[in-house]
């Protein structure tokens, strides 16, 4: 019992971590695992606990998936007349949906309609390719490394094994795992910068309900820059006019403002180190500066805009260090992704 138990504690944690560390270019890996966690519930798994699954199956389900979003998105609050199709992909097209367009467009109104248009053979070894190419290996890519925890990865077979448990484990927690991947959908599509003259003011909104304002934000920059004498926090050079405000804390793991948990960084510095917690290195810094030498100095200046609790910032460090190293995360040390 305490080892499935285990095993069910691994999983979610390595969901976590396939979307905080995965890297995300398209859309693809979300519609894969996306696929996988449907395609778990849709069959009986075996007594050894190892599913198999042919890429067969994958392809047909990606299409599937994608099927609604190849039609174009009227915005209810943006442009009107301005719908369009949304873009799945930073710059190009993503490929699957060209593909579907002209399925659609050929006169399938759905999958089994699709199958038997005479562009199926051709879409379907299109997406095939596109599956093996891309998501089939980079969804198990973390912090740039291969990890193989749901299946092992060996070229050229028409199939996936998952692992043992690895499909109860989607059975189980199918509800959170398409959750997970629907939000990271939704939200790389409205990060495409074409994308948001068809959504309207989604990203703005979305910024207004659960955002820092900008305002608030200049303050903390001031401060932090005599606090830490024009330089970086993290690579120490000089700022030059080019600095950000950093939730040292990653916002997106605990949102909230706390005027302890901010630090200046370079604009390179703070984009690289994106929701990574930041090495233990840095976090000792970070109570040196911000909790210890500085902590009355950053209440008196920013208590008017953040909530400052020094104790409290502290708290939630220890608890986000704490998953962290449960889970095994990688810690974001300097630029150009490296991590410890
Ligand atoms: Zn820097």
């Amino acid at each position: 019992m305490e080892a499935l138990y285990k095993h069910q504690i691994d999983f979610i944690s390595y969901m976590q971590r396939l979307l905080q560390e995965g890297d995300f270019s398209s859309t693809y890996k979300f519609a894969f695992l996306h696929a996988l966690a449907d395609i778990c519930i849709e069959k009986d798994v075996p007594n050894n606990g190892r599913l198999m699954i042919s890429l067969n199956e994958i392809v047909e389900k990606l299409i599937l998936l994608y099927w609604q979003h190849a039609k174009p998105f009227f915005s209810e609050t943006g442009p009107q007349q301005q719908g369009g199709i949304l873009l799945q992909n930073s710059g190009k097209q993503a490929k699957i949906i060209a593909d579907i367009c002209e399925l659609q467009r050929s006169g399938a109104n759905n999958l089994n309609q699709a199958k038997s248009s005479p562009l199926w053979p051709q879409i379907y070894r299109n997406t095939m390719r596109t599956l093996k190419e891309g998501p089939l290996w980079r969804l198990q890519v973390l912090s740039k490394v291969e990890e193989c925890y749901l299946f092992l990865h060996i070229k050229n077979r028409p199939y996936i094994e998952l692992n043992t448990g690895i499909a109860d484990c989607f059975r189980m927690f199918h509800d959170l795992v398409v959750q997970f991947s629907r939000q990271g959908w939704i939200e790389k599509v409205s990060k495409i910068q074409e994308n948001q003259q068809v959504i309207g003011r989604a990203g703005e909104l979305s910024d207004f309900l659960f955002g820092t304002s900008r305002v608030s934000l200049k303050s903390a920059s001031n401060l932090l820059k005599d606090i830490q004498k024009g330089n970086c926090f993290y690579c120490k050079k000089p700022l030059k006019g080019n600095a950000e405000v950093d939730h040292f804390i990653p916002f997106t793991k605990y949102n909230n403002d706390l005027g302890h948990n901010f630090v200046l960084a370079h604009k390179a510095c703070n984009n690289n180190k994106r929701d990574y917690l930041a090495a233990p290195e840095h976090k000792t810094k970070w109570q040196e500066q911000n909790l210890v030498v500085n902590d009355k100095l950053i209440t008196n200046e920013l208590g008017t805009y953040f909530t400052c609790d020094a104790q409290r910032a502290s708290h939630v460090a220890d608890w986000a260090y704490h998953i962290a190293e449960k889970n095994g995360s990688k810690y974001w040390l300097a630029s150009k992704d490296v991590f410890v």
